[in-house]
């Protein structure tokens, strides 16, 4: 819970940060007004949902290795699982709605604020870089459906077919009974959410899914609404969200997290906050997973979900590992 004490401690702590060498010192005083320095984390970090965040963090990295940007970063290491046939819950491979369309929602917030968004776009490998370029070329910061499609066809991107074979099969199973059942089922999701804190400090985050599997046409979730599936403060941190998007749109997660940080909260303790406020108002939490990574300025990263089972990783300079985040159940 916020602490009034917390957050006067950790706002100085932040407002005497230094980036030395990749090392991000931070500085206070002690009770006796001596001046103490700690080693917060090194920098450049990259954090993503699920396991298979492992290899989209390695490609983030190997862009702000070569100098890149945390935008660049973000961008491309998802683009990887975007264009990966065999993840079923991004991009090419995503499995349908329940007419069979492949509908990818997209988003991407910068360092500066700025935001792009595209929701339930069809025929594009890529929502995420549509998604940059409604940040980057409009006045906008969302597009939806056809008119998404026309603006990503304008921009130079190819059509192309997203429905795989083996997601067309599934489709045609889950035809059989066509149950539509809005709680989610573990198997039935995974966005990819990225966040990554560069070199110079600088944070940016994005987000992509297919969404929830054989959803009604037109459902958007939380993944490409900025501040549920993703938001990004660069004076303090960025958040993003999985899982069940109906529920995290009620608490528009994202956001909570990166204010929790703003009041003095660690990654770690703003996750947990926002999945327990979301446990308290759905009394039926049993039945669906939601999941939450978050990471604040000096690049200490935080995790929790609502069920076991959610795992997420973790790039800095000394690992790339993947971790099974605590959760409520
Ligand atoms: N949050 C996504 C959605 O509701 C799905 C997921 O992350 O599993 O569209």
């Amino acid at each position: 819970m916020f602490s009034r004490r917390k957050f006067i401690g950790q706002s100085a702590l932040g407002s005497a940060a230094a980036f030395l060498g990749g090392v991000s010192l931070n500085s206070c005083n002690d009770a006796n007004g001596r001046e103490i320095t700690k080693e917060i984390n090194t920098l450049p970090v990259v954090i993503s949902t699920w396991d298979f965040g492992a290899k989209a963090n390695e490609v983030a990295w190997g862009v702000l290795g070569s100098g890149g940007n945390a935008l660049d970063a973000v961008e491309e290491g998802v683009k990887l699982i975007e264009a990966d046939e065999e993840n079923q819950s991004v991009g090419i491979g995503g499995l349908p709605d329940r007419d069979g369309r492949v509908a990818l929602d997209a988003c991407i917030m910068d360092s500066e604020g700025n935001a792009g968004s595209v929701c339930a776009l069809e025929h594009i490998l890529h929502p995420i870089s549509v998604a940059r370029a409604v940040m980057e070329k409009t006045p906008h910061v969302m597009l939806v459906g056809e008119g998404a499609l026309e603006f990503a066809v304008a921009q130079g991107f190819q059509k192309q077919n997203l429905l795989t074979e083996k997601a067309k099969v599934k489709w045609e199973e889950w035809k059989v009974e066509a149950k539509y059942q809005p709680i989610i089922n573990v198997e039935l999701h995974d966005t990819i959410g990225m966040l990554a804190v560069d070199q110079q400090g600088n944070i940016s985050g994005a987000c992509t899914t297919s969404g929830l599997a054989f959803k009604m046409r037109g459902r958007v979730g939380d993944s490409p609404i900025i501040g549920a599936g993703l938001y990004v403060d660069n004076e303090v941190g960025g958040a993003a969200a999985t899982g069940l998007g109906e529920i995290v749109l009620k608490s528009l997660g994202s956001f909570l997290i990166v204010e929790l940080m703003r009041m003095g909260q660690s990654p770690q303790e703003a996750c947990e906050e926002a999945v327990s406020r979301i446990v308290e108002k759905n009394k039926n939490y049993k039945d669906f997973q939601v999941g939450f990574i978050a990471v604040n300025k000096s690049g200490e990263t935080g995790a929790f979900s609502v069920q076991k089972g959610f795992n997420y990783a973790v790039k800095t300079t000394k690992q790339n590992v993947v971790l099974d985040a605590n959760s409520i159940v």
